[in-house]
């Protein structure tokens, strides 16, 4: 059978980062799901790592070490996730230790910005949703914020909070390109631009993007994710060529009562693409 056809789900967050299963449930559910090789993919931060590779080892699911870094790029955030990289490398945990530390910062000044449109407390709300304090994020703000039912949902969050020109929102610098393709593949791994169809980039911009990816060392870029719309697989498709980079397939699952589109059930990448799999065959663990 043609390898794009392999059921890989190559992105997903734990408890670790803003996910609410840990690794553990999650391998779990990926190889129920029928998931033929995965990776646990936490923002910023490898502390699931292990416990994922042991679970996947367990469940007989074949797995790739993941991450996905937070990346300030033309004044927007871009996300950039590792795969198959060495976990244990002292650059890259170095450069992500560095890249999460202004996150308590961040989330206590969205917090004040929340409290001046009447809505107290959000930074302790937001940490009773944090399984990893040094990983506070936007999507825990959202959970306290349906939860409190300021909203209905989280889409209504960032709608109304949290996104620029909204209350709650803190421009905030990340890593930069460069230093994140450089983490992931000085430790032996394959950078891939996740989720471009996210990130309202005007065309030059995107070009920008991909151009300056490359330029560092990426190699892939995301084209079926959960995050995509049917439309945006041919799209992105046709970049991927564009640009020759490999193709990587992967649901963005957070939560079984928020995503979407669950562990191994997106369709197939397309056949006429290099899978970013195909490139990372000697570091399947
Ligand atoms: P942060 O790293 O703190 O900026 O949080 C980013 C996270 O917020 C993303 O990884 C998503 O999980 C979540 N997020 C961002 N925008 C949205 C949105 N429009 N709807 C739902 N979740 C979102
Ligand atoms: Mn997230
Ligand atoms: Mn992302
Ligand atoms: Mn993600």
């Amino acid at each position: 059978m043609k390898s794009s056809y392999l059921n890989a789900d190559l992105h997903c967050h734990s408890v670790v980062s803003d996910g609410t299963l840990t690794p553990e449930a999650l391998a779990q559910r990926a190889k129920l799901n029928g998931v033929d090789l995965w990776s646990l993919t936490d923002h910023d931060e490898l502390g699931g790592q292990q416990a994922a590779r042991l679970a996947a080892q367990s469940a007989l699911l074949p797995y790739l070490t993941g991450v996905e870094i937070s990346v300030s790029f033309a004044g927007k955030t871009v996300h950039i996730v590792g795969l198959g990289f060495e976990a244990e490398n002292v650059e890259i945990q170095a450069g992500l230790k560095a890249t999460r530390g202004g996150r308590e910062e961040r989330a206590r000044e969205m917090s004040r910005q929340l409290e001046r449109v009447g809505i107290a407390q959000a930074f302790e709300g937001a940490l009773q949703y944090a399984g990893n304090p040094d990983l506070i994020s936007r999507t825990h703000f959202a959970r306290y914020l349906v939860q409190s039912k300021v909203c209905k949902d989280t889409n209504e969050v960032f709608r109304r909070f949290l996104t620029p020109g909204n209350p709650g929102f803190v421009e905030h610098r990340w890593a930069s390109l460069a230093d994140a393709v450089t983490w992931i593949t000085q430790a032996h791994g394959v950078a891939v631009i996740a989720h471009p169809g996210r990130y309202d980039f005007t065309p030059n911009e995107e070009f920008a993007l991909f151009t300056e990816f490359k330029s560092h060392g990426g190699q892939a870029v995301e084209v079926v994710t959960g995050s995509h719309t049917p439309q945006e697989y041919v799209e992105y498709a046709g970049m991927a060529q564009e640009f020759d980079l490999a193709a990587s397939r992967g649901s963005d699952f957070h939560s079984p009562s928020e995503s979407r589109i669950d562990l191994g059930t997106l369709p197939w990448l397309p056949g006429t693409l290099t899978p970013v799999w195909e490139l990372l065959e000697d570091r399947i663990l």
